[in-house]
């Protein structure tokens, strides 16, 4: 209830900075929205029946049932609960969160070339963040959006 409260007093707040756009194509979204309409209709979303072990979708996927994609393995966790397949939209995000810096930095060095072997593997950037420089941005952009609400109201020049 708190955690609620917390978030609906802050989201005009997040929104002014990082207004929603769909996770996929970037279109701009209503708060409260990952996926814009076109894109959330490419989502396969897995519900039961499935594989209890690594949540393969498969209809007959009830009472004894043997997984042909797991079978034989042995994992280190009972379960895996996907809840989308990775395919169009899902596929295409994991890879750019997987290979995107890579293919980035590969790109700046210019070492990217049509047969570049990815990894997925990259050095991770160690540097401190200037905290201080990103809460004056806030700061100033809040000092901002002040001035705009007393134009708005007509309380003040712009
Ligand atoms: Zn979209
Ligand atoms: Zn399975």
């Amino acid at each position: 209830m708190l955690k609620k409260k917390i978030t609906e007093a802050f989201e005009p707040l997040a929104t002014l900075f990082f207004p929603p756009h769909c996770a996929y194509c970037k279109t701009r979204l209503e708060a409260g929205m990952d996926f814009c309409t076109d894109c959330e209709a490419l989502i396969e979303r897995i519900k039961a029946p499935r594989c209890e072990s690594c949540s393969q979708p498969y209809d007959c996927a009830t009472g004894e049932f043997t997984c042909p994609n797991c079978r034989g393995e042995a994992f280190y966790f009972e379960c895996a609960v996907a809840v989308v397949r990775s395919r169009s939209v899902i596929r295409d995000l994991i890879h750019r969160i997987k290979y995107g810096k890579e293919i980035w930095r590969l790109y700046e060095a210019g070492k990217l070339k049509p047969d570049t072997e990815l990894t997925g593997k990259i050095a991770l950037d160690t540097r401190v963040a200037d905290v201080a420089a990103v809460l004056e941005e806030v700061n100033l952009a809040l000092k901002a959006e002040a001035a705009r609400q007393l134009f708005l109201a007509g309380e003040a020049p712009y």
